[in-house]
C-alpha cells in the first residue's frame, strides 16, 4: 500500500467511526513559547481532557506533523530516529475509552492493513487488568502476548508536573529473532530493534495537581499515538523506514547524481539516510514559515541544513545541491499537504540561499579542521568560535566533526567566547575610538537613564582626538545605541565649558557619549549630564511602536512573523520579520488599523526587572540564544505584547499619537521589511502630502477640483490626442511618401535625402517604410536639425540590402557627422554630432549607390 493511500484510509476508517477529521497544526506551537517545535499530535487538543475549553467534538482523528531534534545524532544510524515525522491518531474526550479504542486499533491493523497477527504483540501498565482483560477475553490474545510494563514506559504524563496523565497499552511489531539482542528477557519493550511499538494507546484518566495527586479527569478519554514513517516500513515490507515510498525517491535523486549505490557501504548509506531525513524537515519547516537564523527555532534550522550540506559535501558535491531536492520531498506530500506546493519556490529559495551562504565558508572552516588534527587533539575555546564566527559551523557541527576525527572541543571556552563576542557586538563601535583614553577610574559607569534625563555625575574615562573628546561617565543618563534603538543625544556641563553629545553608543562595556566642546576649556571633574529630551521621546515613540507592530504582525499576519531585526531612530523605524510573500494592501491595512487602536486606547507601558523565568512565564518574546542574565527587563502592553527588552519607552502608548506604513520590501529571502513612521514625524509627512496635492489642484483649477476625476478624464483626452495624432501623422507621411516617390519616378533617381520637420523619428519610419513598400530599389537619408543637433535615419530598398546594409551606412554616415547610431540592414537611426556636416554625409551616400 502506498504511503498516502495508507495516510488517507487511516483518517478514512476513523471517520466512518464519528471522529472528526482535524487537520494538522503549523509545526510551530501557537502561545507556547517553552516548546519549539510541535512533536506530537495531542498538542492540539490537551485543554480538550481538562475541560478548559467547551468541547467542539468529543472524537477526533488527525495525522500531525511533528519535528524532534533531541536526538539529532542518532538520525540515519537507527531505527526509530527522526527528525521530521508523522502521527496518526484517535482522540476521545469523554466519550470512548479503552475498550473501543484498543478493538478499533486492531481492527484497523487487521481487517485494513492486513498486517500479520502472529507478528504483533502488545503491553498494558503493570496494574491495568481492565486493558490486560480487553486483549485477552475481547481480542482473545494469548496471555504470553500481552506484557506487564511499568510506570517509565506505559505510564503517560502529565507533561510538565501537572495535568493529564493515565495508563497506556503499546502494540509491538516483531521484526524477527534476527533483529534481536538474544537475550532471555527479550520482549516487547526491550531496548533493541526486534519488536519496534507501532500504536501507543494511551488513557488519560487523571489529574495531577500542583501536590503530585491524581484525581480522576473532568473528561477521560483516549489519545493515541501511531509513528506513520514507521507504520509504512511494516506495510511495504522494508527493512527501514528510509527504503519506503516516503524516503527512497529522494535518496534516489541523490545517488542518481553520483556514483554511489544505496545498501553496499554503511557510512554512505547513514549518510544518505540523514539527507534524507534533513531535507524533509526543512522542507516542511521552512513552509510552516521558520527561517535558518541565529534565534530559536532558525538555529535549530541552521543546524540541520548546515550538516546536512556537510554529508553532501562528503558525498562529492562541491556546489549547492540539497535544494534540488527540495521539489521531490513537496512531490511526495502534495497529496496530504498541498499548502507545500503552494510554497515550493520560496521553500527552494530559502534552502538555496542559505546553502550558499555556508558552502562559501566551509571549505575554508574545514581546512582549519585539517591543520588542527595533524599537530594535536584538540580544539582550543577560541579555535572553535573562529569557525562558528568566521566559517558559520553551528558547535554541534564542530562538535560532530571532531569526534569523527577523534578530537577534543573546549566548548566551555567557546561558550564563553561567544559572549564576550555578544557583549562586543553590542559596541560595534561605529566610530573606531582614536586617541589614548586617560583612566580616572577603573569602573565601566553604569546606565542610570531609564527613569532619569539629568544626573550629577563625574567623568572617569576620556579621550581627546581631533576635535572630538569621548566621555565615559561615572552615571549615564544617555542611552547607548543597542537593540536597533540609536543612542541619545544631550550636553555635558563642566566647569566653564559645555560639551555637546552628539551620540552615545557601546564600547568595550562602556557606555561612551561621542562629544564636541561647544563653550570653554575641557577639563574632567564633576559635570551636569543632560539628555535632549525631544530627540529621545521622539526614538521612544518608535520603540514602543515596534513593540506594537510586532505584535500586531503576529496576530494578522500567523505566530510565524517573528522579529529579525529592527532600527529606531526618531518617529521613524524599520522593521524585519519573517514572512514569504509581499504584504497585501488589506493585510497592510489591517496592521495599521489595529496599531493605532492600540495606541488610541492609550494603555499604560508596564517596564519592570523580573526573572528569566518569570518572564517567561508571562509568555515574553525573548531571543534564542542570547544570554540575558537572571534578571531582565520586561516591557508589557497589556497582554497583547510582552516582550524582553532593554530600550527606552514611553509611559502610554497614546503618546505614539499616530501609526502609519510607509513602505515595505524584502529584506532577504523570506524576511520581509517595513518601514513606518509615527508621531510628530507623521504629522509632518501628511501635512507635506496635503501641500502637494493643494498644488496640483492649483496647476489644474483651484482647490475644489476632483482630483482623481480630473486625472482620470485628462488620461482619456490624452489617449484620444494620441490617437489623432498617430492618424494625422501617417496621413502627413504617406503623402510626403508620395511626394517623394513622384519625384524619384520623374528625376528616374534611386537616391533621396530630404530634411523631415518635426516627424520626429515615428514619422520618419513611417515615411521610409512606405518607399521601401513602393519600390525595391531606393536609398535615402532623412534627418532633422533640431537644437544644433542633427537626427537621421537610413533605410535601405529590399534589392540593396544585401550590397548596402543601413546598419553599415549608418556607422560611415556617423563617423562623418560626428554622431552615433546603429539599426538593421534595411533601416537604421543616429543622432547627435554636427548639422553642418549634413552634406557631406548626403555625397558619402550618393557615391555609395553608384
Ligand atoms: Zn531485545
Ligand atoms: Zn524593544
Amino acid at each position: 500500500m502506498k504511503s498516502n493511500k495508507l495516510r488517507q484510509s487511516f483518517l478514512d476508517f476513523f471517520k466512518e467511526k464519528d471522529h472528526t477529521i482535524v487537520p494538522s497544526m503549523s509545526l510551530i506551537p501557537k502561545d507556547d513559547p517553552s516548546l519549539l517545535f510541535i512533536i506530537a499530535g495531542m498538542v492540539q487538543f490537551k485543554p480538550l481532557w481538562t475541560g478548559a475549553i467547551p468541547l467542539p467534538y468529543s472524537r477526533a482523528t488527525s495525522v500531525q506533523k511533528c519535528l524532534r531534534t533531541s536526538d539529532l545524532d542518532n538520525v540515519g544510524k537507527t531505527r526509530r530516529h527522526l527528525t521530521f515525522f508523522e502521527m496518526l491518531g484517535n482522540f476521545s474526550f469523554g466519550d470512548y475509552f479503552k475498550e473501543e479504542a484498543i478493538i478499533w486499533a486492531w481492527e484497523f491493523l487487521l481487517d485494513v492493513l492486513h498486517i500479520d497477527e502472529s507478528r504483533l504483540a502488545v503491553s498494558v501498565y503493570k496494574n491495568d487488568d481492565e486493558a490486560f482483560n480487553i486483549w485477552h477475553k475481547k481480542i482473545g490474545l494469548q496471555k504470553n502476548k500481552i506484557s506487564r510494563l511499568g510506570e517509565e514506559s506505559n505510564f503517560w504524563g502529565p507533561a510538565g508536573n501537572t495535568g493529564p496523565c493515565g495508563p497506556c497499552s503499546e502494540i509491538f511489531y516483531d521484526l524477527g529473532e534476527e533483529y534481536g539482542c538474544g537475550q532471555n528477557a527479550c520482549g516487547p519493550g526491550c531496548d533493541c530493534d526486534r519488536y519496534p511499538e507501532i500504536w501507543n494507546l494511551v488513557f488519560p484518566q487523571f489529574n495531577q495537581t500542583v501536590s503530585g495527586k491524581r484525581e480522576p479527569l473532568k473528561n477521560r478519554g483516549v489519545d493515541t499515538g501511531m509513528g506513520f514513517e514507521r507504520l509504512v516500513a511494516v506495510v511495504q515490507k522494508k527493512d527501514s523506514f528510509f527504503q519506503t515510498d516516503l524516503f527512497y525517491p529522494i535518496i534516489e535523486d541523490i545517488i542518481a547524481n553520483r556514483d554511489i549505490s544505496y545498501g553496499k557501504d554503511k557510512v554512505k548509506d547513514i549518510e544518505l539516510n540523514v539527507i534524507a531525513d534533513h531535507i524533509r524537515a526543512l522542507t516542511f519547516a521552512i513552509g510552516d514559515g521558520v527561517i535558518p537564523s541565529n534565534e530559536e527555532r532558525g538555529y535549530v534550522l541552521r543546524r540541520i541544513l548546515r550538516r546536512a550540506v556537510r554529508l553532501c559535501r562528503n558525498l562529492g558535491f562541491n556546489q549547492a545541491f540539497l535544494y534540488k531536492l527540495v521539489p521531490r520531498v513537496v512531490d511526495i506530500y502534495k497529496t496530504a499537504y498541498p499548502e507545500l506546493l503552494e510554497r515550493r519556490e520560496e521553500i527552494t529559495l530559502v534552502v538555496k540561499s542559505e546553502e550558499e551562504r555556508f558552502l562559501f565558508t566551509m571549505e575554508k572552516g574545514l581546512q582549519q579542521f585539517e591543520d588542527i588534527s595533524k599537530t594535536r587533539n584538540s580544539i582550543s575555546g577560541e579555535e572553535a568560535f573562529k569557525l562558528y564566527d568566521t566559517y558559520g559551523f553551528p558547535i554541534e557541527l564542530t562538535r560532530e566533526i571532531a569526534l569523527e576525527k577523534g578530537i577534543t572541543v573546549d566548548e566551555e571556552g567557546f561558550t564563553n567566547k561567544l559572549e564576550k563576542a555578544r557583549e562586543n557586538s553590542k559596541a560595534k563601535a561605529k566610530f573606531m575610538p582614536k586617541g589614548e583614553w586617560t583612566i580616572l577610574s577603573d569602573e565601566n559607569g553604569a546606565f542610570m537613564g531609564y527613569d532619569k534625563v539629568e544626573i550629577e555625575t563625574e567623568i572617569i574615562k576620556y579621550n581627546i582626538y581631533e576635535k572630538i573628546i569621548e566621555i565615559v561617565l561615572k552615571e549615564s543618563p544617555f542611552y547607548a545605541e543597542a537593540g536597533g534603538q540609536i543612542g541619545d543625544k544631550g550636553e555635558i556641563l563642566g566647569h566653564g565649558y559645555k560639551l555637546a553629545v552628539q551620540d552615545t553608543y557601546w564600547y568595550q562595556s562602556m557606555i561612551v557619549c561621542h562629544c564636541t566642546l561647544t563653550q570653554g576649556t575641557f577639563s574632567p571633574g564633576k559635570v551636569v549630564a543632560r539628555v535632549a529630551v525631544s530627540h529621545r521621546k521622539e526614538s521612544a515613540r518608535a520603540h514602543t511602536a515596534t513593540h506594537l507592530l510586532h505584535a500586531a504582525l503576529r496576530k494578522v499576519l500567523g505566530e510565524h512573523a517573528r522579529q529579525e531585526g529592527s532600527f529606531v531612530e526618531p518617529g521613524r523605524f524599520r522593521f524585519d520579520f519573517i514572512h514569504f510573500n509581499p504584504l497585501s494592501d488589506d493585510e497592510i491595512k489591517g496592521i495599521e488599523d489595529l496599531v493605532n487602536k492600540k495606541i488610541l486606547a492609550n494603555i499604560p507601558v508596564e517596564k519592570f526587572n523580573a526573572t528569566l523565568e518569570k518572564a517567561k512565564k508571562l509568555g515574553a518574546m525573548a531571543i534564542f540564544g542570547e544570554k540575558y542574565g537572571s534578571d531582565v527587563r520586561v516591557i508589557k502592553i497589556n497582554d497583547f505584547s510582552i516582550e524582553l527588552c532593554g530600550g527606552i519607552h514611553l509611559d502610554n502608548t497614546g503618546e505614539i499619537g499616530l501609526f502609519k506604513i510607509i513602505s515595505q520590501e524584502a529584506a532577504a529571502a523570506g524576511i520581509r521589511r517595513i518601514e513606518a513612521i509615527v508621531g510628530l514625524r507623521l504629522f509632518e509627512e501628511i501635512r507635506k502630502n496635503e501641500t502637494t496635492i493643494k498644488e496640483i489642484a492649483n496647476l489644474v483649477g483651484g482647490k475644489n477640483v476632483d482630483l482623481v476625476n480630473w486625472v482620470s478624464d485628462s488620461l482619456q483626452k490624452f489617449k484620444e490626442t494620441e490617437k489623432a495624432y498617430q492618424e494625422t501623422l501617417s496621413e502627413l507621411a504617406r503623402s510626403e511618401a508620395m511626394v517623394l516617390l513622384a519625384k524619384l519616378w520623374e528625376e528616374k533617381s534611386n537616391f533621396i535625402a530630404k530634411e523631415l520637420k518635426n516627424y520626429g523619428s515615428q514619422g520618419m519610419r513611417l515615411v521610409a517604410d512606405m518607399i521601401r513598400a513602393k519600390t525595391k530599389k531606393a536609398l535615402g537619408i532623412f534627418y532633422e536639425k533640431k537644437k544644433g543637433k542633427i537626427y537621421y535615419l537610413i533605410f535601405v530598398g529590399d534589392e540593396f540590402v544585401n550590397k548596402l546594409p543601413a546598419n553599415n551606412l549608418i556607422r560611415e554616415v556617423s563617423k562623418i557627422l560626428g554622431g552615433g547610431g546603429g539599426g538593421r540592414p534595411h533601416m537604421a537611426e543616429g543622432g547627435g554630432g554636427d548639422p553642418t556636416k549634413i552634406s557631406q554625409a548626403i555625397d558619402f551616400l550618393k557615391s555609395k549607390i553608384k
